[in-house]
Parts: structure tokens; sequence; C-alpha cells
């Protein structure tokens, strides 16, 4: 298995420029010689200025989002061109503030999944339950139709460009972790789920991160598990105190 781990922080709404050239010159220094693949996703107003400082280093340039459609009259929207322009190489769609505040259904998502694809971005897809859909024993249903309509019309050819975080809604934000257990249980299930869609093969090179409170002290235990292949760090992501233990966990 040569899956290889892939830590990426998304730094939500937060942060000025000043700060988030700070953070982003301290992670390229300290995570230079780090095994793993790394990403850093700033707000759309922080991009440009965080993308010369990562530029040439081994931390990727991701954004939280995108628009729907290429470009035209959509006020307060980015688009896929304009984050391309800023050198931003993979997007994170589907997150579950997206889909939960923001009102982002499984149908618009897998048309931003399609779109950034043509362009050549990388996609993170976040997928995720409810705590009331989990206590109703609806986790995996809910993972399945999450990641079956989010894949819609993606190619086999363009899975490689696809990266998927199992992201349980009640463990975001809130300091539950997922037990490594439970959470390997969903990852199994999402890499058969992709076996059954695309093949074995496609389903032993995805890599499936976790989210989800992801601190330096569970992140080891989480990595250990088979299906676990990185990890998608929010709070934790905003000092180097706390993601470079994260990034370098061994
Ligand atoms: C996230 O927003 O993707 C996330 C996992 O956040 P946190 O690490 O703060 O739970």
């Amino acid at each position: 298995m040569s899956r290889s781990y892939y830590i990426a922080g998304n730094w939500k709404m937060h942060k000025t420029r000043a700060e988030a050239a700070e953070l982003a010159k301290a992670l390229v220094s300290q995570l230079k010689d780090g095994k793993h693949r790394y990403l850093v996703a700033p707000s759309f107003t922080l991009i440009e200025t965080v993308a010369s400082i990562v530029k040439g280093s081994n931390i990727r340039l991701g954004a939280q989002n995108m628009a729907s459609e290429e470009q035209g009259a959509h006020t307060g929207e980015v688009s896929v061109l304009q984050l391309k322009d800023l050198g931003v190489q993979t997007v994170i769609l589907g997150h579950s503030e997206r889909r939960h505040n923001y009102k982002e259904d499984d149908a618009l998502i897998n048309k931003k999944v399609k779109l950034a694809l043509k362009h050549g971005l990388e996609v993170i897809l976040c997928v995720g339950e409810l705590l009331e859909e989990r206590e109703a024993g609806k986790a995996e249903q809910v993972c399945e139709t999450q990641v079956v309509k989010g894949l819609e019309g993606v190619p086999a050819a363009e899975l490689a460009h696809i990266v998927i975080a199992y992201e349980p809604v009640w463990a975001i934000g809130t300091g539950k972790t997922a037990t490594p257990e439970d959470a390997d249980v969903i990852h199994a299930f999402v890499r058969k789920l992709i076996g059954k869609l695309y093949g074995a093969d496609a389903a032993e090179r995805i890599t499936i991160q976790y989210g989800g409170s992801v601190k330096p002290d569970n992140a080891a235990q989480l990595m250990a598990k088979e299906n676990i292949d990185g990890a998608l760090v929010g709070g934790a992501a905003l000092k180097t105190d706390t993601f470079v233990p994260i990034a370098l966990f061994a």
C-alpha cells in the first residue's frame, strides 16, 4: 500500500494578511523536512499573500470554496479562473459548514467538483454525517449519498485528482473526535464504495483524510488506522504550535 499521508489546514475565516504571512512563513520553515504531503487553505483575500510564501515549498495552496460557474454575473462569488490565476492548486468542496450553514446541496457540490477538475484543480470533497444521523444508524448511508452524488459524472481518469475528507459534523470544532476505530469504519466503508464505483485499484489509491478536532495528541492514533490517510485540520491549523506536531506526526 503506497498511499502517502496528506495533512491539510483549513484556516476558515481567520487571519489578516500580516497574520497569514507570519503563519505561512513559519510553516514553510518548520515543515520543510516533513515527510508527508501538506496543504494550507486560507480565505480568498489571503491567497495571494500566502501564494508568494508557499511557492516552491512542499506546501500546496488551497481554497476553501469556489463558485459553480466559470464566470459571469455572480455577485460575491469567486471563480475557478480567479483561483487558478492566484496559483491555487486544490479546492475544498462540500465542507459541512457550506452544506449546513449555506445550504449547498449535493447537486451544487457536484457541479463545482466537475468544474474544478475541468480546470485541473485537485478537489478535497468533504462528506460526513450529523449527530442525529449517526445516532439513527445512518452515518454510512449519508456518506454514501454524499460520495455518490458528489462524484456523479466524474470519470475514473479524474479520480487521481480527488481526495475525500470524512468529517463527522458533530466532531468539527467541538473538541469531540471520532475514536480512531469509529473513524476507520467509515473510511473503510468509503474506500469500499470507491471500489464499487471505480474499481479496486482506485479504491486502494484514493486518499481519505479524517477531519474533526484533530489535535497533536490524537493525530498519530488516527493516522495509525489502515484507512486513514491524513487529516483535514481546522482549529489546530491556526497555530504552528498545534499544526506542526500534527503535520510531523511519526
Ligand atoms: C474542519 O473544519 O474541516 C475541521 C475539521 O475543523 P476542526 O479541526 O476545528 O474540528
